[in-house]
């Protein structure tokens, strides 16, 4: 998990390199110990003659290389990438230099390329691979171990692999960023789908006007709410209100007052109950209000002084009037059923209408 978020950030990157460079080391001198031995037969003494010259030289030469490349790394951080290259760069001629006569050693190079490919920057590998060439050819020119060891055709054949080789590596970086361009792009496709998603189910749960919760929410939450309490017996309020005579707010001071006083009153139902209750537009000038955790009595009297609060407030779009509201109430009993429970309330807002609105009846039965 830890290796992989390094991965994810330059400086982490670069630390993994670092890491991996003093494994190649040990990796190299474990090397050149095993094939200095096989070349002198696992004869000791033979392998003691040149171990300093094989072996102990190139180490101290790799680890003083590797040393330096850590310190300046961390001096001009600013180029530290290329720095590291160039580390990796040296420490492949400490052993192109020192095993010349080792066939296809300066195939160590493509070493480089491959670990500026990990930056996925083509700058990085055309630096290292251009660098190589010149590298390989002035060897061949005027080192003459090597010049020695490779016949023409060989430093032919490595110049053709090793540009193919850039051109795939340089290849494999544009197929990463198209891929990841691709990715970035459906990840973000799906994030508005999911935006979206949200969006239309809150449309589909809410009432453009007033933000309440629609008629079908109201219904839905109250079917799941009388499916729990007949099962474990818990009670809950309904509260079916109703504003008077607002045909006349609408008559008198045109429909644009009228939708401003129902938010209004929608706001202070809203504002009002607690977080435990459910506030809804039940339809046109009907809120529905279900409470729960309260009994009926509490219940009653927040809803009876949320009324009488409606009704001290005055509108400035009606000429500074208030209105007020009818409330019909009806606490469940398990077993009473929706359609009962719901006439009940309703029954009982008419019976406040009857009597002569601005007033709150609760239903016998509860
Ligand atoms: P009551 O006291 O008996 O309830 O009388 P009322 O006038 O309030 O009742 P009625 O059912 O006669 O009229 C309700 C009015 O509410 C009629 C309708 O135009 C209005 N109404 C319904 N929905 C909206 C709305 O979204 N905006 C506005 N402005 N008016 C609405
Ligand atoms: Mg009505
Ligand atoms: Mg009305």
């Amino acid at each position: 998990m830890k290796e992989q978020k390094e991965w994810n950030d330059i400086a982490g990157l670069n630390r993994l390199i670092l890491k991996f460079s003093w494994w190649m080391v040990i990796v190299i001198i474990l090397l050149s110990v095993m094939g200095t031995l096989i070349s002198f037969q696992f004869n000791v003494e033979g392998f003691m003659g040149v171990a300093v010259s094989n072996v102990l030289l190139p180490t101290i030469y790799t680890v003083v290389i590797l040393a330096l490349t850590h310190v300046l790394y961390y001096m001009f951080k600013r180029w530290g990438e290329y720095i590291l290259l160039l580390g990796i760069f040296a420490i492949l001629h400490v052993y192109i230099i020192n095993f010349p006569f080792a066939q296809g050693i300066h195939y160590l190079l493509i070493i480089s390329v491959l670990i500026s490919a990990l930056y996925y920057q083509k700058e990085k590998i055309y630096f290292t691979g251009i660098l190589s060439l010149i590298s390989i050819l002035s060897l061949y020119f005027f080192y003459e171990p090597l010049s020695r060891e490779l016949e023409r055709r060989d430093i032919f054949a490595f110049i053709g692999i090793f540009i193919g080789f850039v051109f795939i590596s340089v290849g494999i970086i544009y197929r990463g960023h198209y891929l990841l361009k691709h990715l970035e792009e459906s990840i973000r496709n799906q994030e508005e789908l999911m935006v979206r998603n949200i969006m239309m189910d809150k449309a589909s749960k809410m009432d453009a006007l007033t933000d309440l919760y629609n008629h079908k929410t109201f219904h839905e939450y109250l079917d799941r709410l009388i499916e729990q309490s007949d099962q474990n017996h818990l009670s809950f309020q309904l509260a079916i209100i109703d504003i008077d005579n607002f045909k006349k707010v609408n008559d008198q001071f045109g429909h644009w007052v009228g939708d401003i006083v129902l938010k209004r009153v929608g706001e202070q139902l809203k504002l009002n109950v607690t977080p435990d209750d459910f506030v809804s537009r039940y339809g046109g000038e009907e809120f529905a209000v279900i409470f729960t955790e309260k009994n009926k009595h509490v219940s009653y009297q927040l809803i009876d002084s949320i009324r009488s609060n409606i009704s001290e407030i005055v509108h400035p779009e009606m000429d500074h009037k208030p209105v007020t509201i009818s409330v019909g109430m009806c606490s469940y009993v398990a077993g009473l059923g929706k359609e009962s429970f719901f006439k009940a309330a309703d029954d009982s807002l008419y019976e406040a209408k009857r009597n002569g609105k601005n007033q709150t009846v609760v239903a016998k039965i509860s």
